[in-house]
């Protein structure tokens, strides 16, 4: 991105920002389903989100229909991005009351139960591999999906503007052009009933997004500065708001969780960290160690979760020392790493697993001066459902994530199998879901 090929594509980015502008006001006035702008704070939806707001100014109190956010936070992302998203998201909130516009933030995460650390240390789930992958849907699809059904409920009906753009990766472009558009370039979600989706810079090339960004005012206050050293010193892919599992894997990206196993080296925070972040360094060590923890003999129960031999969940003595080295982790890095929830809900499912006295986890954050509060495991326990899908994936060794996929095939594709043909056009979707699966995690370098 140097200057002078900006300067030289000014005039060109100019007229295919006019003309997205043009279309998306004309969406924006075809009906009265509400928008959600996915906002990862990465540099394509910081884009759309820009356009969307540069579309609301320019048609001013004709604009009322609202206009959701929406960004994830997985309570493990990199802590300076993190920071980043937050601080948007404020500076978004304030301009939309200044401007008066309809439109709103909302971050939204994990449940204690949905955790990271509540999988990890409270049940014991083995960190995340690209084989075992337990944490997109816990981390980011459910409490995204959590908010858009809330509002399909209230509205019926809803259109999410998402930053994917055709020429960002090969396997991402197929999916968008093998999708159904209507003609007002709208396709309905695969998964999300009454969501239809809109991908306004489907078209513009990654130099079109940055040449955009850089070259006009940001209408929420000060410029991209920032975002553009982050993505100068992270390697790799953006990782998007992930509404579902055919988004590609988050693993390996650009902004990713800080404690991701999935992938063999975190290049977002090795970049920070190369770049002068160095007090991010110990977060990269206690990352590593949970990967050697994986394969570490007896750390794991012999015994998987359906009585079959084999590496089972962390034992009871694992989970109290992770427990112990995170807090010692915050302790020095003077920043907070685990919730007083997530804390809560662990001395929960100990104290149903092993911890029959109610005492482990509550010991052990008392010696950092945490004080654990008793949990209201009722709010934030997954659904009966959900929780045996998630007890039957680990049980039989299958992805989690995977198994909600195929099971989301059943539902929404094939609801009876009694129709002529309808047998062998279910076992195709899986035979193409399991390829795709293999594929993604094949391109993932292994932790
Ligand atoms: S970044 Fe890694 S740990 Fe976080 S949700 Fe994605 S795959 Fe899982």
């Amino acid at each position: 991105m140097s200057n002078s090929s900006m300067t030289a594509h000014r005039p060109l980015i100019d007229s295919v920002s006019q003309s997205t502008l043009a279309s998306l006001e004309k969406l924006y006035f075809a009906d009265t389903r509400p928008w959600i702008v996915a906002f990862s704070g990465g540099k394509d939806s910081t884009a759309v989100l820009q356009l969307v707001v540069e579309m609301l100014l320019a048609v001013g109190d004709r604009a009322t229909k609202p206009v959701l956010v929406l960004s994830s936070d997985t309570r493990v992302e990199a802590p300076n991005v993190a920071a980043y998203v937050t601080g948007a998201l404020r500076k978004i909130d304030d301009a939309a009351t200044t401007l008066r516009l309809p439109l709103c933030t909302q971050l939204v995460g994990p449940t204690a139960a949905e955790s990271y650390w509540g999988k990890l240390i409270g049940k014991g789930y083995p960190p995340p591999s690209r084989w075992f992958r337990w944490c997109t849907s816990n981390m980011k699809i459910k409490p995204s999906r959590r908010a858009i059904d809330e509002i399909t409920r209230r509205h019926g009906s809803v259109i999410l503007l998402l930053g994917s753009r055709i020429s960002e990766s090969a396997q991402r472009g197929r999916t968008m052009q093998e999708r159904e558009i209507n003609s007002r370039g709208l396709n309905p979600h695969h998964e999300i009933p009454n969501a239809l989706v809109a991908t306004p810079i489907a078209d513009w090339t990654t130099d079109d997004v940055w040449e955009y960004l850089v070259s006009n005012p940001c209408p929420w206050g000060g410029n991209h500065n920032f975002l553009v050293s982050l993505y100068r010193q992270a390697g790799g892919g953006e990782c998007p708001v992930v509404f579902d599992l055919n988004t590609p894997s988050c693993g390996g990206s650009r902004f990713g969780c800080w404690t991701c196993t999935v992938v063999k080296e975190d290049k977002s925070l090795q970049g920070f960290i190369r770049s002068g972040e160095d007090h991010l360094q110990p977060l990269v060590v206690f990352r590593d160690w949970l990967i050697e923890l994986r394969d570490k003999p007896g750390y794991r129960s012999d015994v998987k979760r359906n009585g079959n031999a084999g590496p089972g969940p962390f034992l009871p003595c694992a989970r109290q020392e992770i427990l112990d080295a995170l807090l010692e982790l915050e302790r020095g890095m003077g920043m907070p790493l685990i919730s007083d929830a997530e804390l809560a809900y662990i001395q929960h499912q100990w104290s149903l697993e092993f911890d029959f006295q109610n005492q482990l986890a509550v010991e052990i954050a008392a010696k950092y001066g945490r004080r654990i509060a008793m949990p209201d495991v009722g709010k934030s326990a997954p659904s009966a459902e959900d929780d045996l899908l998630e007890q039957a994936a680990l049980e039989a060794g299958i992805n989690p994530d995977l198994l909600r996929q195929a099971l989301d095939i059943r539902r929404t594709g094939f609801p009876s199998l009694d129709k002529w043909g309808a047998k062998t056009q279910f076992e195709r979707a899986i035979g193409d879901l399991l390829d795709k699966a293999a594929r993604q995690a094949e391109q993932t370098a292994p932790a």
